[in-house]
């Protein structure tokens, strides 16, 4: 059995990986797919201390640096049960081996919520985007549409008015359901148009986005608009389903830790984008895995 079994091959697990195996204890990983959702992302620039790198670059990176450890690395494995069992926590997977370890740290990340219209995974970083503070500088003097009008989507929406040109934001439901004080602010502003009642048809653009098509949902009438870009902001969904009953989580299906990375199981950790951190980021999931690390060393020594 391993002390440190990190579940997931983000900046998150790659990171709690590299801290646990710095402190000379056995550390294994599972990992659907290294690098998680660095593979999908071309440009980033907020990695602090490095001015620019793209996607797969990171993700490369990740590998190079936590193979330069003594981790034992199943990569291409999907987790899909835990249960913690005569002191140790068994992990299942779905080809049906079970991996035991007396601390486990859950860093399988997330995924945000797609459209599903023609178009977006076609588009996806040719002008399709999900994370404002990643690709919002991307745009700056551009016309882009954010879809979505709750919390995530009009702040999404005052943070690109700030860089873009001008800022559509489209809402499938009558009104907007993001607090108030965000529509106010949201209001105050004058690159922003707000078009409520629109169901989303299609991104178009052969190559990149140049535009929408969205139905009114009052009149039914189709409308296109031209674009540079389209935020797409209904949500982000941690990979969390297979934890059902096992670990707590809140109502978002995020898995719930304290300030040491602990969830309500002894000896469970967890780390990044899968837990009920205020945000997500590449930084943030690096800071929580060598959290979630060193609380698994801290619970190996008092157990
Ligand atoms: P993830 O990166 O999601 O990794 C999860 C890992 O768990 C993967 O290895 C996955 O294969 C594995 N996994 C999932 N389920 C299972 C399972 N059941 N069993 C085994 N393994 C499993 N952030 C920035 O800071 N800057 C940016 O510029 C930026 N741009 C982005 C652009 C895009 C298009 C996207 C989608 C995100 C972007 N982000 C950016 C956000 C950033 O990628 C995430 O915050 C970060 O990757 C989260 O790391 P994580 O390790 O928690 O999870």
């Amino acid at each position: 059995p391993f002390d440190v079994l990190v579940v997931g091959g983000g900046p998150a697990g790659a990171s709690a990986a590299i801290y646990a195996a710095r402190k000379g204890i056995r550390t294994g990983m599972i990992a659907e797919r290294f690098g998680g959702q660095v593979n999908d992302t071309k440009g980033i620039e907020n990695l602090i201390s490095v001015k620019y790198t793209e996607g797969p670059q990171l993700a490369a990176n990740l590998e190079e640096h936590v193979k330069q450890y003594n981790v034992d690395i199943m990569t291409g494995q999907r987790a899909k049960r835990l249960e913690k069992k005569d002191d140790f926590v068994h992990i299942e997977l779905e080809n049906g081996a079970v991996v035991k370890s007396k601390t486990v740290i859950l860093a399988t990340g997330a995924r945000w919520r797609e459209l599903g219209v023609p178009g977006e995974k076609e588009l996806k970083t040719k002008g399709v985007a999900y994370c404002p503070h990643c690709d919002g500088p991307l745009f700056e003097g551009k016309h882009v549409a954010v879809i979505g009008g709750g919390n995530s989507g009009i702040e999404a929406a005052i943070d690109l008015a700030g860089v873009v040109k001008h800022v559509t934001v489209m809402e499938f439901l009558p009104e907007l359901k993001a607090d108030q004080i965000l529509q106010k602010r949201l209001n105050s502003l004058d690159n922003v148009t707000v078009i409520t009642n629109a169901q989303t048809k299609e991104i178009t653009g052969t190559g990149k986005v140049d535009g929408l098509t969205y139905i009114d949902r009052e009149s039914g009438e189709e409308r296109h608009i031209q674009l540079d870009g389209v935020f797409v902001q209904i949500g982000l969904v941690p990979n969390t389903d297979w934890l059902e009953g096992a670990v707590e989580r809140n109502q978002r299906g995020e898995i719930i830790v304290d300030k040491h990375g602990a969830t309500n199981i002894p000896g469970v950790f967890a780390a990044g984008d899968c837990t009920d951190s205020a945000y997500k980021q590449i930084i943030i999931s690096m800071g929580s895995g060598a959290t979630a690390a060193l609380g698994a060393f801290d619970y190996l020594i008092r157990n």
